[in-house]
C-alpha cells in the first residue's frame, strides 16, 4: 500500500476540514453498483461493508484501569480482576475447548472453566460481566495492515466508491477543492476505483487539467499502487515523455504522443511525483483512527505490515510513549533498496528501545512486486506488464542477507509467482549463509497460485504465508480476469498451506482493503466468494474453526506471539471478544454481519457497543 513517504514538504492544512464519507452512505451506494462492477485495469477492488461511525478516544471508548487485586473473594481465595461467565467461550486451546467462563488478573488470563469454578474468584473490587449466553472469541489479530495509512481518511479527499461514481464525480470534487486551495498548493485525494465508476476507462491527466490549471493534484487509488496526477504536478517533478520508468514503477505514456497520461503505477513510478506529506501528528491521528475502527469490530492487535520513513516511526514511538493505540501494534519498517537496508540496519537497535509493550518493532518489510496488474510472473498475464519487478533476485538476495542477520523476521511482499520463487531464492541463500531456526520470514499476499514445488520449499524453509482472503471478495473477479482461472486457484491459500503443515497467518490489509472487519477475513476464508459470487479456489475453503485458528493462534504465531495471545488459556493476555451471534453454529453466510458487543484487551474494555445489554457490573453485587 501507499504511505506517502518518500517526500518531504509541509502538509496541505487548507484539506484539514474534509469529511469523512459515512461508511453506511458508501455501503448502500457501493451495492448499488456491485451488478454494474467491471474488470477494471487495477489490481484490487474494494468495496466497504457498514460500520459504526468512527469510534474516537473519549466517544465509545471506553477505559477501565488494570490493577492487580488482592482482594479476597467471596470464597476467601485471590479475587479476581475482571470475571466473565454464563458465555460460550470458544479458546481456541489445542483441543478447542468451550467452556462457560474465565478469570482475568493484572491483564491476564488466570482460570478457564465452570460458571461454578469461576464466580469463586469474585471479590468485591472485581469486574463482572455475565455473558448472557454470547459466544466470546479470542481478540482477533491482524497479521497485515496498515494503520498507519490511516490519515488519508481524515485530512484528503475521499474518492471512495460510495462518495463518486464516475470520473466526471472526481472532477467535480476536484475542481471545488481548486477554488478553496491557494494557487501553487497542492490538491490531494485517495480512494478512487475504477472497478466501481460507469466510466470504463482509466483516468487520466486531460480529465483534471481543465480544473485545476494552476495547483498540483494527486489522487491516489485504494489499493495504494496507483497514482492520478494532472500535468501541473507531473511538471513540478519534472516528469515528462523522456523520463524513464523507475526500478519496478510504469509512467503510463500515450501511445501516439508518448506523453505521461497522468497515471504511475507502482510505488516507485508515483513516488516520482514529490508532493507533501502529513505532519507527524496528522500521522499519529490517522492510527489512533484507524486502530480505533479495529478494535470496535473486535480486532485486538494489529500487525502493521509498511512503515516507512522516520516522521512515522516517530509517530510510533510517541504513541507508544502514551500508551497508545488502543490496539497493541507491531510494526515492520519497509526497505526499498540496499542503502536503505544499510541504513536500517545502522539504526535498528537504538530505534528499537524507543518502543515498549504498546508498540513494538517486529522486523523488515520488502516489496518484489506491485499490484496485480504488475504481478511479477513466469508467464504474461492481462494486467500492464509481468516482468517489472521492484527489487531485482540479486539485488533481493543480498538485502534479504542483510536483513536476516539483524536477528529480526523479514516480510516479504509477493504477488505472482515468480516473486514468490525469487523471495524464497533469498531466504534460502541467507538462511544456508547463516542458519537459523524459527526465523519465521513471512510471505505477505501470494496471489497467483504458487506451485507445489514452491509450497514444498516454503513448508522446507519454514516460511509463514500471511495472506487476505477478504481480497478474493472485493479483487477476485479482477485477479481471475488477470490471471486465468488455473492461476487463481491457489490465490491467497490457506487449506493446501494449512494441511502441508505451513504456518497461516490471516489479515485485512487495510487500507487496500477497506474492510477492517475481521469477520469479513473469517467469512472470506470460509466462503472464498467474489463480489459476483464466483468462488475462487473451492478446495481452499476451510471451515469455521479452522478459520478462527489461522485468524489468532495462526497470526499470533507470525509475530512469535503465540505463546502471550491467541487463546483463552491460562497465562496469556486477556484480548477477548464478546459477539453478537455463535460464528460455530450460525449460518457461515451470516458470519460477516457479527457485531464485536464487546472488545476487551489486556482485562480492559476498549470498545462496548451502543446497542448491547452486556454491562460490567461491580463484584459487590454479587458477593453482598
Ligand atoms: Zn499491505
Amino acid at each position: 500500500m501507499i504511505i506517502l513517504a518518500n517526500e518531504r514538504g509541509t502538509a496541505d492544512a487548507s484539506q484539514s476540514s474534509e469529511k469523512k464519507v459515512g461508511r453506511r452512505s458508501f455501503l448502500k451506494v457501493a451495492i448499488g453498483i456491485v451488478g454494474a462492477v467491471v474488470a477494471a485495469a487495477v489490481g484490487l477492488i474494494s468495496l466497504r461493508k457498514p460500520k459504526e461511525p468512527p469510534v474516537t478516544p473519549g466517544n465509545q471508548t471506553i477505559q477501565t484501569p488494570v490493577t492487580a487485586t488482592s482482594v479476597t473473594s467471596a470464597t476467601g481465595g485471590q479475587a479476581a480482576q475482571l470475571v466473565a461467565f454464563n458465555g460460550k467461550i470458544i479458546t481456541v486451546d489445542p483441543n478447542d475447548s468451550i467452556v462457560e467462563a474465565f478469570a482475568v488478573d493484572a491483564g491476564k488470563i488466570t482460570k478457564v472453566g465452570t460458571n461454578e469454578e469461576i464466580k469463586a474468584s469474585i471479590g468485591d473490587s472485581t469486574q463482572v460481566i455475565d455473558l448472557k449466553g454470547r459466544t466470546v472469541t479470542p481478540g482477533l489479530i491482524d497479521s497485515h495492515c496498515h494503520i498507519g495509512g490511516g490519515y488519508p481518511e481524515i485530512y484528503y479527499l475521499d474518492l471512495r466508491p460510495g462518495k463518486v461514481n464516475s470520473i466526471t464525480d472526481i472532477v467535480e470534487l476536484v475542481a471545488k477543492k481548486v477554488k478553496e486551495t491557494p494557487r501553487g498548493e497542492w490538491v490531494l485525494g485517495f480512494g478512487w476505483n475504477p472497478a466501481y465508476w460507469s466510466d470504463k476507462r482509466m483516468p487520466s491527466r486531460l480529465d483534471l487539467d481543465p480544473v485545476s490549471p494552476d495547483n498540483p493534484v494527486f489522487l491516489a487509488d485504494m489499493s495504494g499502487w496507483y497514482g492520478w496526477v494532472n500535468s501541473f504536478a507531473l511538471n513540478l517533478s519534472g516528469v515528462d515523455e523522456n523520463t524513464p520508468n523507475p526500478l519496478g514503477g510504469i509512467i503510463d505514456k500515450d501511445k501516439t504522443s508518448n506523453m505521461p497520461t497522468g497515471l504511475l503505477i507502482n510505488h516507485s513510478a508515483m513516488w516520482l511525483v514529490k508532493k507533501p506529506v502529513p505532519s507527524q501528528e496528522q500521522m499519529e491521528e490517522g492510527i489512533l483512527y484507524a486502530s480505533n475502527l479495529f478494535v470496535a469490530e473486535g480486532a485486538t492487535r494489529i500487525e502493521d505490515n509498511w512503515v516507512r520513513g522516520k516522521d512515522l516511526l516517530t509517530a510510533y514511538q510517541t504513541l507508544n510513549g502514551r500508551g497508545e493505540p488502543p490496539s497493541p501494534t507491531d510494526i515492520y519498517y519497509l526497505v526499498n533498496s540496499e542503502d536503505e537496508a544499510e541504513t536500517g540496519l545502522a539504526a535498528i537497535t537504538s530505534v528499537q528501545k524507543k518502543f515498549g509493550n504498546r508498540v513494538s518493532l517486529k522486523g523488515w518489510k520488502l516489496q518484489v512486486d506491485g499490484g496485480a496488474a504488475t504481478a511479477f510472473t513466469y508467464e504474461p498475464h492481462n494486467g500492464y506488464a509481468y516482468s517489472v519487478p521492484s527489487l531485482y533476485p540479486e539485488t533481493l538476495k543480498k538485502i534479504v542477507s542483510m536483513l536476516h542477520k539483524s536477528g529480526l523476521q523479514i516480510c516479504i511482499h509477493v504477488i505472482g509467482d515468480k516473486a514468490l520463487d525469487s523471495a524464497l531464492d533469498a531466504i534460502e541463500a541467507a538462511l544456508n549463509e547463516n542458519p537459523r531456526p524459527d526465523h519465521r520470514h513471512r510471505l505477505e499476499h501470494v496471489v497467483v497460485s504458487p506451485s507445489k514445488e514452491s509450497l514444498e520449499r516454503i513448508k522446507r524453509l519454514g516460511v509463514v504465508i500471511s495472506t487476505q482472503p477478504q481480497f478474493i471478495y472485493y479483487s477476485g473477479d479482477t485477479w481471475y480476469r488477470l490471471f486465468g482461472e488455473d492461476r487463481v486457484q491457489l490465490s491467497a491459500p490457506v487449506k493446501t498451506p494449512m494441511d502441508m503443515g505451513i504456518p497461516v497467518a490471516l489479515g485485512s490489509d487495510y487500507p487496500c482493503s477497506p474492510d477492517t472487519r475481521p469477520q469479513m477475513t473469517l467469512w472470506s476464508t470460509v466462503m472464498r466468494q467474489t463480489i459476483t459470487g464466483r468462488v475462487i479456489g473451492p478446495e481452499e475453503r476451510v471451515d469455521i474453526r479452522q478459520a478462527l485458528r489461522l485468524h489468532t493462534m495462526g497470526s499470533a504465531y507470525a509475530s512469535h506471539e503465540e505463546g502471550m495471545r491467541g487463546s483463552i488459556e491460562a497465562g496469556k493476555s486477556a484480548d477477548f471478544v464478546v459477539w453478537s451471534d455463535d460464528l460455530y453454529s450460525m449460518s457461515t453466510d451470516k458470519i460477516r454481519e457479527l457485531k464485536a458487543e464487546l472488545t476487551i484487551i489486556e482485562g480492559q474494555v476498549i470498545h462496548k457497543s451502543s446497542d448491547t445489554e452486556l454491562e460490567v457490573i461491580p463484584g459487590s453485587q454479587y458477593t453482598g
